[in-house]
């Protein structure tokens, strides 16, 4: 089982690697972020199988997937489970090498661009800029309501490094507040990157005083990331640089 990521949507973003798992693959079981251009690249033959994790019970339908794997393998299959972005990032990887380790099936990860790697290229930001952010925090807004095993957003605001939140679009309005009680100003650019590298990508441009309210007026809708920080700023400028650069070429 090649456990696999198809990155965020441009087929472009596919490693060679996964595509030779597309090309060789008898059973393709992916997931409903997984773009179908990338999934029309799978070898004709090759049957696919939509994991749906819908019902409101997540972890008992993941055991249902990690299953429905070994059984898979265990029938003779090559099996590519397709994730969307990277399988390990937010993308419960761990959880089926685990139980195919457990049910000898040798498998293998092939990393994928990510979602807030595809995102922040596709809106012309860089993740680290040189004097601007030494680290970058890739954070699950899932979960955010305050529970128990939420995270501690304040301090994150404190480390000053820009966060990158997965899954943000029905917990921002705490994230948000959560952010500025931890100090972080309500100027701290903000971009909210909506279908990252497919057709219907969406840029919104905001800071995190207005992230919320823009959100809701220009209706943003999932799957979507929320870049915070100062290289989100990188954006404007460069824009601005080349604009100016078209200006003063004759
Ligand atoms: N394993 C995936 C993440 C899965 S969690 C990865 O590495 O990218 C699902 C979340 O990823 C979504 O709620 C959204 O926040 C983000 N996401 C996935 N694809 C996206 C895309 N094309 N554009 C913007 N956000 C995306």
């Amino acid at each position: 089982v090649w456990l696999a990521g198809a990155g965020p949507g441009d087929p472009g973003l596919l490693t060679l690697d996964a595509l030779a798992g597309l090309a060789q693959a008898d059973v393709v079981v992916h997931d409903a972020l997984v773009d179908k251009r990338v999934l029309a690249l799978a070898r004709r033959e090759a049957r696919r199988e939509f994991a749906d994790k819908r019902g409101g019970r997540p972890s008992a339908v993941q055991a249902d997937i990690s299953k429905r794997l070994v059984e898979l393998a265990r029938q003779g299959n090559r099996v590519l489970r397709l994730k969307g972005g990277d399988p390990c990032v937010f993308g419960r990887g761990a959880e089926e090498a685990m139980a195919l380790a457990q049910a000898g099936v040798p498998f293998r990860f092939i990393p994928g661009v990510t979602a807030a790697l595809g995102a922040l290229a596709s809106a012309d930001i860089p993740a680290t800029q040189r004097g601007v952010n030494r680290a970058i925090i890739l954070a699950s807004g899932h979960g955010a309501e305050g529970g128990a095993d939420d995270l501690d957003w304040a301090a994150l605001a404190r480390t000053g490094q820009p966060i990158v939140v997965y899954m943000a679009m029905h917990t921002l309005t705490r994230i948000a507040t959560e952010l500025a009680n931890g100090g972080l100003s309500p100027q701290t650019p903000v971009a909210v990157v909506s279908s990252a590298t497919t057709a219907q990508q969406r840029i919104l441009e905001t800071t995190l005083a207005h992230v919320v309210a823009d959100v809701d007026a220009q209706g943003i809708e999932t799957p979507a990331l929320v870049v915070i920080g100062e290289i989100v700023a990188f954006r404007r400028r460069v824009l601005a640089a080349a604009t100016a650069e078209r200006r003063t070429t004759p």
